[in-house]
């Protein structure tokens, strides 16, 4: 009997460092990135667990293994699914939904096709294993015993898909990888290899092959492989397209939008402001030397959502601090375009992340305020705004129900008529998209809602009407018919194009005594202050024509006003308004407050067009504009606006200042050239 009673050897529990190494090969990262994550987890290895270097180290390591490398959501292939989704959650819109349609038909289409692939193994053996995997997969399968036989199958046909083996006599894999690739750039190639070879499949990768597979093959590994392959080749091809940017007014539906092409396609969403974004550190993160270092916006939100192809929202695009460091367009553009997004550089990550499977889709108020460089790459879809028929209808179907819901009410109960409908509209609100009539019934919703518990009255029905929503909702804020107020001499209707959407402005003039100065104010932008000037030299270049003087510019200074002084205004497109107001206040005829006016004016008289017609006529609309005078050449745009507003509005296309002054002017001076 042994002194001693042997004791039974236990398994060493694994280290924090063990963890880490399993952590990291688990993760999914591609090969090299494991390899140079593996060599990073060493060197944390040697240092003192209680140093802070230490802890970075494992926090970074950790935030790594973490990241869906290669976890995808899997795509919805189902066309009618997603168009319902589309529909049940957006009235109209149907130019972007059918944009989205397109997209997943696309997908359909290259999900249903047969897709060939070549396998290149000297051994008999693993290219008949790997013919009846891929087979039984629904792929065309061609295989070739060694490098030449494969050379030549490469000279005749296209391969979706290579699968070859690194180590062969005469021609080896490497060999193929060039040729395959040379031959087509879209196939994708993955190297087999023994585990000797290692090094140099990793080599191989870095020659533009896909992934490597080492031997023993594994089943489940194999198929992975080659659908991710073909997956990433579906995306570089969608992504060959432009990236979509809905721009529009606050509160048409961009983003909202955005959530429902997410979940009609099944894929996770998220999205990031870009407003007011000052230091590119914080889309590309900081480096891991920086005291609190993170990674950027996208990576985390990659993270966050956990898979590496959701839907992803940059919104604002055109609110970037201006005085962001660094250059905004080439973080965007590393991070849009397919070219450089495959191998998107974070800084906090120190490894290339690939995005090429992600969906940005942006948004902007304006276009105006976005690099060249970035417009290019975007395929910009406009959202303008609705009309009043429009919101009631959304409001009706989307908006009760979901503030009804949101504010704790019974639908059944809580009911609109639709004249307070239009009421709440044209007296709470003055916008082109929704958010502020969404504001309005949330907060009647929640008026409602007090009412029923401050008098027990839960079960009873509510009906808002015209003469209840004042109750509500406090007087009213807007009166509809702003134009109804007196025709006054020098006071001409513009329409203007802000990142609100359309409005109206009135643009007022006044003479005084002095010595034939022109005096600028509103915070007019340099091309606003040039088409005020031009328009002043039309008028004196047409004295005669409208009769004025000789010496009346000597004797007088003019004054030219746009009111809401503090915010810049800028463009061409109020030429014919600031030439009637002149006119107006030179003449002593007064200006007609229900005609509203958009055109260039060129110094001869002629009549250019101008961008924002579908915005600037949904706000004649709402603010009651009888009358709208624009360029001839703007017609064409006319096929976009509803019927409701063609119908509503007297459309006047006119070529010369004539025209304008003949129709606005009373009284009117016709004559001028
Ligand atoms: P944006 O991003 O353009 O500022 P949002 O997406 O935030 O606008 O939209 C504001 C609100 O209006 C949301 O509740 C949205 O669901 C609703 N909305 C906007 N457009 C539509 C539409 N066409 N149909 C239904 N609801 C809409």
């Amino acid at each position: 009997m042994p002194f001693f009673k042997k004791e039974e050897k236990q398994p060493t529990p694994p280290t924090e460092m063990d963890q880490l190494r399993h952590s990291v090969i688990d993760s999914g990262m591609p090969p090299e990135m494991e390899q140079a994550t593996l060599k990073e987890v060493e060197r944390i290895a040697k240092m003192g667990p209680g140093s802070a270097e230490h802890t970075i180290g494992i926090n970074y390591i950790d935030y790594l293994t973490h990241l869906p490398w290669n976890h995808a959501s899997e795509d919805s292939l189902d066309l009618q699914a997603a168009k319902q989704i589309l529909d049940s959650e957006h009235e109209g819109l149907s130019e972007i939904k059918n944009r989205v349609l397109e997209h997943l038909a696309v997908k359909i289409l290259q999900a249903g096709r047969r897709y060939n692939m070549l396998v290149v193994d000297d051994e008999k053996i693993t290219r008949k294993n790997l013919k009846h995997v891929l087979t039984k997969e629904g792929y065309a399968v061609a295989t070739a015993a060694d490098g030449l036989k494969a050379m030549g199958l490469l000279e005749n046909q296209v391969f979706d898909v290579v699968i070859t083996d690194l180590k062969m006599e005469k021609v080896d894999g490497m060999q193929v990888l060039e040729t395959a690739k040379q031959k087509n750039p879209d196939t994708e190639v993955i190297v087999i290899t023994g585990y000797a070879t290692v090094p140099a499949a990793v080599s191989a990768m870095q020659k533009g092959s896909y992934h490597f597979l080492a031997k023993p093959l594994k089943l489940d590994e194999i198929r992975t492989t080659v659908r991710n392959a073909l997956s990433r080749k579906h995306t570089r091809w969608e992504n060959r397209g432009p990236v979509l940017c809905f721009a529009g007014p606050p509160g048409t539906g961009k983003t909202s939008l955005g959530l429902s092409i997410a979940k009609s396609m099944h894929r996770q969403y998220v999205r990031i402001s870009l407003a007011g974004m000052k230091d590119e550190a914080q889309l590309r993160g900081h480096r891991r030397s920086y005291v609190g270092a993170l990674p950027g916006r996208i990576i985390q939100e990659i993270r966050r959502c956990e898979t590496n192809n959701p839907v992803f929202m940059l919104d604002e695009l055109d609110k970037i601090s201006q005085d962001f460091k660094g250059d905004p367009a080439a973080a965007l553009l590393e991070v849009l375009d397919p070219q450089q997004n495959t191998h998107f550089m974070d800084h906090y990550l120190d490894l290339p992340f690939d995005l090429s499977q992600v969906m940005f889709i942006a948004t902007a108020n304006t276009v105006d305020a976005i690099p060249g460089a970035l417009l290019d790459r975007l395929e910009v879809l406009w959202l303008s705004g609705y009309t009043e028929q429009e919101k009631v209808r959304i409001a009706f179907n989307h908006l009760i129900p979901k503030e009804t819901e949101a504010n704790g009410l019974d639908n059944q109960l809580v009911s609109f008529s639709r004249q307070a409908m239009v009421k709440i509209i044209r007296e709470y609100t003055r916008e082109a998209g929704l958010r502020g009539l969404q504001r309005q019934i949330a907060s009647l919703c929640r008026k409602i809602a007090l009412n029923q518990i401050d008098h027990q009255r839960t079960g009873d029905e509510v009906m808002v009407t015209d003469e209840s929503v004042a109750g509500f909702l406090g007087p009213r804020r807007y009166a509809f018919e702003v134009t109804q107020a007196k025709d006054r001499i020098g006071v001409a209707t513009g329409l203007a194009w802000t990142h609100t959407g359309g409005e109206i402005v009135f643009i007022e003039a006044t003479k005084m005594r002095g010595s034939n100065q022109l005096i600028l104010t509103g915070s007019l932008g340099t091309v606003m202050k040039e088409s005020a000037q031009a328009a002043m030299s039309y008028i004196r270049s047409h004295v005669d024509t409208f009769a004025i003087p000789e010496a009346f510019f000597e004797e007088h200074d003019i004054h030219i006003h746009i009111p809401a002084g503090a915010i810049p205004k800028d463009g061409t497109s109020a030429g014919v308004a600031i030439a009637v107001a002149l006119l107006s206040v030179i003449t002593g005829l007064p200006c007609r407050r229900e005609a509203a006016m958009t055109g260039e004016l060129t110094l001869t008289g002629r009549i250019l067009p101008v961008s924002g017609i579908k915005e600037k006529l949904l706000a004649a609309h709402r603010a009651g504009v009888q009358t709208v005078i624009l360029p001839a050449k703007n017609v064409v745009d006319l096929v976009e606006i509803p019927d409701d507003i063609q119908q509503g509005l007297n459309i006047v296309p006119i070529e010369e200042m004539s025209q304008a002054i003949g129709l606005v002017l009373k009284n009117n001076l016709s004559k001028a050239g």
